[in-house]
């Protein structure tokens, strides 16, 4: 019995550790990089080497260093003709879904364990799209997710690493479960599903006890849940106060969905680590954006994914259409407002609402919304980076930074476009995908 305890305890450090990669660990390899941004933020430079070891950075250095120093087993990769820059990092995913008109009866369909190698089919392409970190913020079985994470970083898998949520949200709010026969709500209602601030403690509690990196609130109404509650503030201030207090003694950061103004601050004031979505920002928000340092995560694509379906589809309910169609359409203003003012902003596209793989087309949004192609390429790793807390190893190519790497023919500084194709994939030193 204590040994199999111990082996759990040592499975949990190695997933934790996060940098398990399979054959590739032992290997050296050099990186020839035309140009490389190895800090978005900073200027990118021409004709650099990366040298990975162990799947970290060794070292970048100036010009194209022979191979041959580091080793006869040295593998050289030619990005000669490539734009080379960090992985990105998507803030707000759903790995577990995606938003169709059947998709409500494929989870009605699907075994559980269908929807498990669903997920694994959409970490796959979200990785080689070019995202080698993503946070996800929930739907679904959170166990799921957890599986998925620790599969990736044992090596089990490919896929992004994975940040992980345990939702937290009040019944009948937009975390909860609807649009079910009664008996089957029962069934699908979360455990961290609670009422009132020390319920609220609890569920924190047993998000964390049960796999959560982060905790997911949804401090206001959502637009595709479908209860006709509106987007208004549905977690009270002390529910809020509770829930980061606890959240923060245990080490977890977190995130809330939040669409009205009113929700947007009172999150704000309670301290939270990101606003999901924003839509409604105010004047007050982007004050207590300011004040206290937490991001604002845009998730433009999805609020222009829910548009398009309202028009042209008929699966969704006519309390979740209107919504889709007034949210929807006000997130780009806020947005620009928001930018404008200087709230830090770090890019999050609520895959799963959007399709799974086209991550990178929130960037065109962003810029739409007044954002410099270098300042969503530092939102997409710096400060994705930063919101996760792993600065120290994630974000730039750095020595002794993990190995997360990418590439693309042309820059993205001059064409954002390019971030949708993206040709080079290397994730903790391993190559996954060279078009070169
Ligand atoms: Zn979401």
């Amino acid at each position: 019995m204590k040994s199999i305890l111990k082996n759990a305890v040592a499975g949990l450090a190695l997933a934790a550790a996060g940098s398990f990669a399979g054959s590739a660990i032992a290997e050296v390899t050099v990186i020839h990089a035309g140009e490389l941004l190895a800090t978005p933020g900073k200027a990118p430079k021409k004709e650099q080497t990366v040298v990975i070891e162990n799947g970290k950075i060794k070292a970048v250095q100036a010009g194209y260093i022979d191979a041959a120093q580091y080793g006869d087993d040295a593998t050289v990769v030619d990005l000669k003709d490539s734009f080379v820059m960090p992985g990105l990092m998507d803030m707000h995913v759903h790995i577990q879904g995606e938003l169709s008109p059947s998709g409500d009866s494929e989870t009605l369909r699907w075994s559980s364990e269908e929807v498990g190698m669903h997920s694994v089919y959409f970490a796959k392409k979200t990785l080689m799209a070019g995202f080698t970190t993503v946070r996800d913020l929930g739907a679904g079985s959170p166990q799921h997710v957890y599986a998925l994470r620790n599969a990736i970083d044992r090596g089990w898998v490919d896929g992004p690493r994975i940040v992980a949520s345990g939702g937290v949200s009040p019944t009948g709010g937009h975390g909860d479960v609807d649009g079910m026969r009664h008996d089957l709500l029962e069934k699908y209602t979360s455990k961290t599903i609670c009422n009132g601030p020390y319920d609220c403690r609890r569920a924190v509690r047993e998000a964390v006890k049960y796999g959560a990196d982060v905790i997911k609130i949804t401090a206001t109404g959502g637009v595709l849940s479908d209860t006709n509650t509106g987007t208004g503030q549905q977690m009270t201030d002390d529910e809020l106060k509770e829930i980061m207090d606890t959240a923060h003694s245990l080490g977890r950061k977190v995130a809330a969905h939040a669409h009205a103004a009113e929700g947007i601050n009172a999150a704000l004031r309670a301290g939270v680590d990101s606003i999901e979505h924003g839509s409604y920002a105010d004047a007050e928000s982007i004050k207590l954006f300011k004040k206290s340092g937490a991001y604002l995560v845009p998730t433009l694509i999805a609020g222009d994914t829910v548009v398009q379906m309202a028009k042209s589809s008929d699966f969704m309910s006519p309390a979740i259409k209107a919504k889709a169609l007034r949210v929807g359409g006000d997130m780009l203003s806020h947005f620009e407002v928001a930018h404008k003012a200087g709230v830090k902003i770090a890019f999050g596209t609520d895959s799963g609402v959007s399709r799974h793989g086209i991550n990178a087309e929130e960037a065109l949004l962003m810029a739409k919304g007044g954002m410099e192609p270098m300042e969503i390429l530092v939102s997409a790793t710096v400060n994705a980076a930063d919101l996760v807390g792993m600065s120290e190893s994630l974000g730039t190519i750095e020595a002794g930074k993990h190995a997360d790497i990418i590439a693309m023919h042309g820059s993205p500084l001059e064409n954002l476009d390019e971030l949708l194709d993206v040709d080079f994939v290397m994730k903790a030193g391993k190559t996954l995908k060279n078009k070169n």
